[in-house]
């Protein structure tokens, strides 16, 4: 693991069950062929050796905290990177989330307890470090029973019972957690962490969201940290001029970093953790590279305010519009 120079200040400082404090983390939920569906039974025993190889790379330049979930259908894939890289499995921090259905897709599992186990089959390991709920967004068509408050009470029983070292949840804006709060009786079983959607154009998934998480020692974990370097589009079509590609060009020339450790630094700094990938050797290096540098605060308040005036969501954009 790299030289950590420029610390930063987070809700939840996790470590590997060895002790280890955890990096930043590469994710292997974007671009996938099987994503929500499930792995068809024929290629149940078939690895994709392009997301191996992937994270193999990653592992070997230092990352040690890995994101997968039931819906990538990619836990193959990390049993088998993990396997090959020789690193001891205590070293490492794995983060899986049961999904309770989305829209039209069916919940895989009948809930977190079905899930955790069949996980840990998948996974070779007979514990994850993480285990989220993939969305707040249970519908009686799709989550075969699961409510908000059920799978909560099951997520409690998996950590009793050992099969996960952390809960927490992901998606989630303050309602959903005030409900699970409730389930949860004391402060030991809250969630400890909340995965959502975060970049300068939607610095709030949902109302207030980030202040209310680490309010109450929620650490907010951001995915699409670098949405606004190519993800950017309005009525469907590719923007290339939005106002925060300026600003990134003058902070690049300054810092002598690239946009996107830019992106992640800036991150780091709001209190939240990246959860970001590649497939390109350099950017991956390059991403660790944000514990050795450090912006001011004045440049994070300008990314706030430029990132502010253009509002952008990749992500549940109908599910949003009243949280
Ligand atoms: P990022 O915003 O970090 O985007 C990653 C993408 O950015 C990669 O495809 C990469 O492409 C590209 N990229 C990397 N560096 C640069 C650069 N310098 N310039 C331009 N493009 C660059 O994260 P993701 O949105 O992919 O999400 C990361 C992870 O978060 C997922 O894999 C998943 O694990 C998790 N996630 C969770 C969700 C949830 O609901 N909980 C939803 C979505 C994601 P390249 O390979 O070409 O470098």
């Amino acid at each position: 693991t790299k030289a950590v120079t420029k610390p930063v200040k987070l809700t939840q400082n996790f470590t590997t069950k060895s002790g280890i404090p955890i990096t930043i983390g590469t994710g292997t939920g974007t671009k996938w062929q099987w994503l929500k569906k499930g792995r068809p039974e024929d290629q149940k025993d078939t690895l994709v050796t392009e997301l191996v190889d992937q994270l193999l790379l990653a592992l070997q330049n230092g990352y040690n905290h890995i994101d997968t979930a039931e819906v990538y259908t990619t836990h193959p894939e990390v049993a088998e990177a993990v396997k090959k890289s020789g690193i001891p499995r205590e070293d490492l921090f794995i983060t899986t989330k049961y999904s309770p259905g989305f829209r039209t897709f069916q919940a895989l599992s009948k809930g977190p307890t079905d899930f955790i186990d069949t996980a840990l089959k998948e996974l070779q390991t007979d514990y994850v470090d993480l285990f989220l709920i993939h969305s707040p967004f249970f519908d009686e068509a799709v989550s075969r029973g699961q409510t908000l408050e059920s799978s909560w009470a099951e997520v409690i029983e998996a950590k009793k019972a050992g099969k996960v070292r952390e809960i927490g949840v992901s998606n989630y804006a303050k309602p959903h957690l005030e409900k699970i709060f409730k389930v949860a009786g004391s402060t030991e079983f809250y969630p400890k962490v909340n995965q959502i959607e975060f970049h300068p154009y939607l610095q709030n998934q949902s109302k207030d969201i980030v202040k209310f998480a680490q309010e109450n020692d929620i650490l907010i974990e951001a995915y699409g940290p670098l949405t606004p370097l190519f993800r950017i589009k309005k009525d469907g079509k590719d923007v290339e001029d939005h106002p925060l590609k300026p600003l990134l060009q003058e902070l690049s020339e300054k810092y002598g970093k690239t946009d996107a450790q830019i992106l992640l630094r800036y991150t780091l700094q709001k209190g939240i953790l990246p959860i970001t990938t590649s497939t390109k050797v350099e950017r991956i290096k390059q991403s660790l590279e944000v514990y050795e540098f450090e912006i001011t605060a004045e440049d994070v308040a300008k990314i706030d305010e430029v990132g502010a005036s253009y509002p952008f969501r990749q992500f549940f954009d109908q599910e949003y519009k009243n949280l």
